[in-house]
């Protein structure tokens, strides 16, 4: 079957699949772990989105400046074996493989490590939240889905600042024709969105250990999940995978 595939599309969740491990919290780690623990009491009664947003201000007003959060983010675990996989699967004339970031986590963040990692020009979008730096220093973030306007309609359980599964339908309409194989890299529970809507001729590449592989599982087992289903744990099996396609 393979050899009838052309054109491929992967996607990659940013924050533990593209990347080895969560920027949104990772950045608080290094500069004001006290913020980090309050995230983590604020986390169940604040959307997440807002909650970095929030996280970010009070950064700032303690001092904490625009190269301190780049340095931070510049150094957070990426492992090379990703690095590697995805630059020669992009390299191989057959199939062409595009490559589409949907993340949760914010476009400053994804490019700014892009960058350091030399991969800047990866993908053909980013679909996340845009923030921006203002003047200050401040880094100013607000949710894909702006609170004071019409909501997304997922029933999936997205999170409310963005769904994943109709952004990638989204996606797939603005580039037709249709990708021969979408081949989707996850770990969260907001990525079972977007891998529902996957074909029987798709693969999910699912983290083990975290929110999707327990969302997954039950699905595999009462047999409604159509895409294929392959587990790994660390970058260098994704590599693997990636090598083996
Ligand atoms: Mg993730
Ligand atoms: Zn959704």
């Amino acid at each position: 079957m393979s050899n009838s595939i052309q054109r491929q599309l992967v996607v990659f969740d940013f924050d533990w699949s593209l990347a080895d491990q969560d920027s949104d919290r990772w950045i608080f780690e290094v500069l004001a772990p006290e913020l980090r623990r309050k995230m983590k009491t604020l986390k169940k009664d604040v959307q997440w989105t807002d909650l970095v947003a929030s996280t970010l201000r009070e950064l700032h007003a303690k001092g904490g400046t625009r190269e301190d959060i780049e340095g931070a983010l510049r150094k957070m675990p990426f492992h090379p074996a990703m690095v590697r996989g995805v630059t020669n699967l992009k390299a191989r004339a057959s199939p062409t493989t595009t490559f589409l970031c949907l993340s949760n986590a914010n476009i400053v963040f994804i490019t700014t490590i892009l960058k350091a990692q030399g991969l800047d020009t990866l993908f053909e979008e980013i679909i996340t939240n845009p923030a921006e730096w203002d003047p200050s220093g401040l880094l100013r973030l607000r949710r894909r889905v702006d609170p004071d306007g019409p909501q997304h309609q997922c029933k999936i359980g997205c999170s409310p600042n963005m769904c994943k599964g109709e952004e990638l339908e989204a996606f797939l309409e603005r580039h037709q024709p249709v990708y021969d194989r979408v081949i989707y890299v996850g770990d969260g529970s907001n990525d079972f969105c977007p891998v529902l809507r996957l074909r029987a001729q798709d693969m999910v590449l699912c983290r083990r250990h975290r929110g999707l592989e327990k969302l997954i599982a039950q699905y595999e087992e009462e047999g409604r999940l159509k895409c294929q289903v392959r587990y790994w744990a660390g970058a260098w099996e994704v590599e693997e995978i990636f090598d083996q396609l």
